[in-house]
């Protein structure tokens, strides 16, 4: 293929981009699991948002938008303190568009009640395409629809302010929320001295009149431009969570002291701030002491989201790998007739077939926590399970898909280097790998009957599939041992390819039974293309994942 020419060379033999095409359409696996558990009738609306997504304009909107940092102005011209952050109009436009679909809210009710049905589907695979695209917007994104769980236990505030969070418009004016045509909010946990241990929090909430005066610090507090913030402190009774406005009531600035922005190694579009809080105003959400409680009713919506994220960046990997294999000639032969690069891509294809699965499959089991005991059982258990096995695996898997490109797989003109420097912070932030791992050992251990019942439940659910009978023993057994934490890792990643494959069970029988030969009944080296896959299963898998 004749691409341009110079007086030196014609260029040829190089992919075109990978546009101006339909991210849901494109993806059998998506379709198959959105439709497996519920979401199938809003193939109409994910298609219109996946060729929007995948529009050459929008790619360019990522491009820009992680290329021109957000800046932080602290101070104005004249000395006062300003605490604004600018950022490209891009990412502005970004926002709009992922608000204008709903990301941000469209699983809650005009009371903040959880629509149920199959919201929570619709909205992943919505989450999902666009974290194929740009991912750093979607940290505001993630939080303002999450932060509805928290304020539900403040019920006269989130009766004000779900209004306001439930409309579809992005507003980035800085004026007061309550003033706004729609609204972003942040969380501020993490201090210096302890961003897991959110105990050791050392800011103070002293109470004034119906208010609190909170004083402290924050060491990471992403999205500073968000409307408001919730906010652990101390106060009398114990670290307690808070919804910290921008604005006070009588219009006047919070005293919301940014102190300079995190230079990180991905999520460039996002502003990450440090923060101090001088006497800052706030309310309280939920009693004093219950701050954790609290806040936890968010962080668990934010896990679900960084999985389905990662499960995103993967497949974006994946199909980008696939796109530029079927278009470069190696050796007189495309890549994608090579039978090395077969097992590579179809290996990958399987990791991700495996992901979307089992992270639809978590959002049916929010859809339907409400209403179903067994469901909250699988909610509980599997999401701090699932964001740990997808996520951790996503930075691999994106080195992979880079190197499937050669040379231009790790330059910035790509999108995979940017996927790349990405990928690490799902695993990272809302609860690092041990701590998810640990989480899953306590609702093991608290409630093992329930517990139980979602184990019985997914064995039946892959019944006769290899692997899966020495994985439940696996499991059992780790979780007898007086020193589970030693073997929780391998216990928690076993537990999650026992699900995946469970889900994709569900949604395609074959590749369920492959994903159980490579990953359960023969452990898989977490290098991709280590696999006996046969000729049929490898143009099956590609075939599926870009027809
Ligand atoms: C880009 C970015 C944006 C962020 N934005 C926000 C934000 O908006 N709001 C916010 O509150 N925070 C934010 N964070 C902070 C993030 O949530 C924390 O960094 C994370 O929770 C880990 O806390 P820590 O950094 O204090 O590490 P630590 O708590 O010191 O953990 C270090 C390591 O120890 C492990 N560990 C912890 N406990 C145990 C244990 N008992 N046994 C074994 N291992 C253990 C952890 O898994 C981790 O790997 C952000 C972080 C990043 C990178």
């Amino acid at each position: 293929m004749t691409q341009s020419s110079f007086v030196t060379h014609e260029v040829f033999n190089q992919s075109p981009p990978f546009e101006e095409v339909d991210l849901y359409a494109l993806d059998r696996p998506l379709l198959g699991a959105v439709a497996a558990f519920g979401g199938g009738a809003a193939a109409e609306e994910l298609s219109e948002f996946g060729s929007l997504w995948g529009s050459a304009e929008m790619a360019e909107r990522g491009r820009v938008a992680n290329a021109n940092l957000p800046k932080l102005h602290a101070f104005d011209a004249r000395g006062n303190r300003r605490d604004e952050i600018e950022y490209h109009p891009v990412y502005h436009e970004l926002m709009a568009q992922s608000a204008e679909a709903g990301i941000h809210n469209s699983t809650w009710d005009a009371q903040g009640k959880a629509v149920g049905g199959a919201a929570e589907v619709i909205r992943a695979a919505k989450f999902y395409m666009a974290a194929q695209i740009e991912t750093g917007h979607l940290c505001p994104i993630t939080m303002t629809r999450a932060s509805v769980a928290a304020l539900a236990a403040e019920p006269g505030l989130l009766a004000k302010t779900i209004p306001v969070i439930g409309t579809r418009k992005y507003d980035p004016s800085f004026s007061p929320w309550w003033n706004k045509g729609g609204m972003t909010l942040g969380m501020g946990m993490t201090e210096k001295q302890g961003g897991t241990d959110v105990r050791s929090n050392t800011t103070r909430a002293t109470r004034e009149a119906d208010a609190y005066r909170i004083t402290g610090h924050k060491w990471f507090m992403s999205a500073p431009m968000s409307d408001a913030f919730l906010v652990l402190a101390q106060a009398e009774g114990g670290l307690t969570c808070f919804f910290m406005p921008r604005f006070l009531p009588d219009g006047s600035v919070n005293a919301i002291h940014f102190q300079r922005l995190k230079d990180k190694l991905g999520n460039r579009s996002n502003a990450s701030s440090e923060v101090e809080f001088l006497r800052a105003y706030a309310v309280r959400v939920g009693e004093e002491g219950k701050g954790v409680r609290t806040i936890l009713q968010m962080v668990q919506l934010t896990r679900q989201d960084c999985a389905i994220a990662s499960a995103g960046l993967m497949r974006s990997g994946l199909v980008h790998a696939l796109h530029h294999s079927r278009h470069r000639r190696v050796f007189e032969k495309r890549l994608a007739d090579q039978p090395l690069t077969q097992a590579v891509l179809a290996d990958m294809a399987l990791q991700v077939e495996g992901s979307v699965a089992v992270v639809m499959r978590l959002c049916r089991a929010f859809d339907r926590a409400g209403n179903d005991l067994s469901e909250a059982a699988y909610m509980r258990l599997l999401t701090p399970a699932v964001k740990y096995w997808v996520c951790k695996s996503a930075p691999a898997f994106l080195y992979e898909a880079m190197e499937c490109l050669g040379g231009n797989g790790y330059v910035e003109e790509g999108i995979l280097a940017r996927h790349y420097r990405e990928a690490p912070v799902n695993a990272i932030w809302e609860g690092s790998g041990n701590v998810m791992c640990l989480d899953v050992l306590r609702a093991l251990a608290r409630e093992p009957e329930v517990s139980a019942s979602v184990l019985q439940a997914l064995s039946s659910e892959c019944k006769g599939l290899p692997g899966t009978a020495e994985a439940l023993e696996l499991i059992g057994a780790a979780i007898r041992r007086k020193d589970s934490e030693h073997v929780a890792r391998l216990a928690v990643e076993t537990l999650a390819l026992l699900a995946a494959t469970a889900a994709l069970n569900k949604v395609s029988p074959q590749q369920a039974e492959l994903f159980a030969l490579t990953r359960l009944a023969t452990g898989h080296t977490g290098l991709y293309g280590a696999v006996d896959l046969s000729d049929e299963d490898i143009r099956v898998l590609l075939t599926r994942a870009l027809p």
